[in-house]
């Protein structure tokens, strides 16, 4: 078993595939972009199966595969279909902003991967654009029409809500989960270092917006899984659910139970922590497993307890949502 030095034990891995990708979004992307890591740098598949398989054997059972923007990694699939066959891992998930999803549902779909997560924080094509400094709403929506076509069943839909941007469109996403068989989560702004959005007069808190969509809905409790860090609500009569992950203002450092494995190899052991951990080094010198094990026993240990929000974008430890996932 992973178990840090707090007593928490580590299960869930999050890798991201890439540190590219092909939005721009105001409170993802570091003002003036950030240095992507060469070619070279990023694991093969190859690399990432193998530091899996030793994440495994210390009872990791759950991986997301997120980015960047994972879907511009080409054949994703190759990925989904090695991590299949891994018969300890129980769950298999994606974050994508959606906009190549359309053109890859299925094969992911039969590669194995069963649930997904889409963000898209807004339904008009115009914020979409201001939002992510591009335009491919409609493929967007497009990949979420084709997610539930091809039968992933969670679909999660990843809403950050910024005040003066997207929090008039409440409403239209409490309609859309209403009428499709989907989950949509409000995520809390989380301050990151150098974004666009500098200062916190964007944020909205979830506390406001379940207010707003416990007036136009019924919300039914599910219950609370182990480590799971959304609240989630079935919608009296509805087809779908609204779920809250509510970062700042309801801290969840006490039931950590992920870490994060850049694409350079690089194990982050809190999003908004600098603790790092260098596994490519030796996994390019050819350290064996049983090395590797330990060496991951051993970052694992720098796990910090928690993690303040500083109250400003500028105290923040540099964290690139974009190059971490999430
Ligand atoms: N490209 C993929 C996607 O769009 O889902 C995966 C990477 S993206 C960094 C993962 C999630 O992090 C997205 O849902 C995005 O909205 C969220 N995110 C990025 N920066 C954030 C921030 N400052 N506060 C809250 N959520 C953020």
């Amino acid at each position: 078993m992973l178990i840090d030095s707090f007593g928490r034990i580590i299960n869930y891995l999050r890798i991201s595939v890439t540190d590219r990708c092909n939005l721009r979004c105001l409170y993802c992307v570091p003002l003036g972009g950030f240095p992507s890591a060469d070619r070279p740098e990023i694991l093969s598949y190859e690399e990432i199966l193998l530091l899996v398989e030793c994440f495994v054997e210390l009872g990791v059972d759950k991986i997301r595969l997120t980015g960047g923007e994972p879907l511009i990694r080409k054949d994703l699939s190759i990925l989904v279909r090695g991590l299949k066959n891994l018969h300890e891992i129980k769950d298999i998930s994606l974050s994508t902003n959606g906009v190549h999803l359309a053109e890859q549902a299925e094969e992911l779909f039969h590669a194995g991967l069963k649930r997904i997560n889409v963000s898209l924080d807004t339904f008009d094509p115009d914020k979409f654009l201001r939002i992510t400094g591009l335009k491919p709403h409609a493929k967007v929506l497009e990949g979420i029409e084709a997610a539930i076509r091809v039968g992933f069943y969670p679909i999660k839909i990843n809403v950050v809500v910024l005040k003066g941007i997207n929090d008039d469109e409440i409403a239209s996403f409490v309609a859309f989960a209403m009428f499709h068989p989907v989950e949509i989560r409000f995520i809390e702004l989380m301050p990151t270092r150098n974004c666009f959005l500098v200062g916190n007069d964007r944020f909205v808190s979830n506390d406001i917006i379940k207010d707003e969509v416990g007036q136009l809905a019924e919300l039914i409790p599910e219950p609370i899984l182990p480590g799971d860090v959304a609240r989630g609500y079935r919608l009296g009569g509805g087809l779908g659910k609204i779920g809250f992950i509510s970062s700042l203002t309801h801290s969840f450092c006490s039931e950590c139970n992920r870490i994060r494995l850049r694409s350079d190899g690089i194990l982050k052991l809190c999003l908004h922590g600098d603790e790092t951990f260098d596994l490519r080094t030796p996994l390019r010198r050819g350290a064996t497993k049983d090395e590797l094990i330990s060496l991951i026993q051993e970052a694992v240990m720098s796990k910090p307890k928690g993690h303040d929000f500083k109250g400003s974008d500028e105290d923040e430890p540099v964290t690139y949502m974009c190059q971490i996932g999430g």
